[in-house]
């Protein structure tokens, strides 16, 4: 349909489209509502777009998106720099920051094993934990991965893996929907979830 409207509007659509969960209907319905939106905030949006690439990367520690050379959460010395929390996404570390019942490190994988997707340990930032697992002091992992297959398959490779360094290595509870995702978990459960973690 969109082949007909004015090139700048059939990119913008295309645009959109490109986006997670959004249909050709729906990137057509945001587009005209970017036409009619005042020049500043459409402006405004274009270079929060375009610093978000530009000026995120990964934290060199934690490997979270951070726009520092070491995000805040590894730079602050009040941490309990001896346990990690091994998270999925960054996304993951808002969800558990969220609990308020957390106060150690993290460390993002940026990722899941999922062979049907064709991402193997090697697509993870998992070289970068296990050299924070060489120079750091820590005593306690906790994996706290999703509760679905590919969450599950994860923990259970680190766990394998990381069983060499003698740390104490824990999966968050079940409690959390199963299948469910780590970020659409309610502060209470997932403070439970983190509470009630058992060694592997
Ligand atoms: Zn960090």
């Amino acid at each position: 349909m969109h082949y007909y409207y004015p090139e700048p509007i059939a990119k913008l659509i295309e645009g959109f489209t490109k986006l997670p969960g959004i249909g050709p209907k729906t990137a057509q319905r945001l587009a005209f509502h970017v036409l009619k939106m005042n020049e500043q905030d459409v402006y405004d949006l274009a270079k929060a777009l375009v610093s978000s690439k530009k000026e995120l990367h990964y934290c060199t520690v934690c490997q979270n998106i951070t726009d520092e050379d070491r995000c805040h959460i590894c730079k602050d010395k009040n941490r309990n720099q001896s346990v990690i929390c091994v998270v999925q996404e960054p996304k993951d570390v808002i969800a558990m920051e969220r609990t308020r019942e957390y106060n150690g490190l993290y460390h993002v994988l940026n990722g899941v094993i999922s062979p049907m997707d064709g991402i193997g340990p090697e697509e993870l930032k998992i070289k970068e934990l296990l050299l924070r697992l060489e120079d750091e002091q820590v005593m306690e992992l906790i994996l706290a991965t999703n509760p679905n297959i590919e969450g599950e398959a994860t923990a259970g490779y680190l766990s394998k893996l990381v069983k060499p360094f003698g740390i104490k290595v824990t999966r968050i509870a079940h409690g959390l929907p199963v299948g469910g995702d780590l970020e659409y978990a309610d502060e209470v459960t997932l403070s439970k979830a983190l509470e009630g973690r058992r060694e592997l």
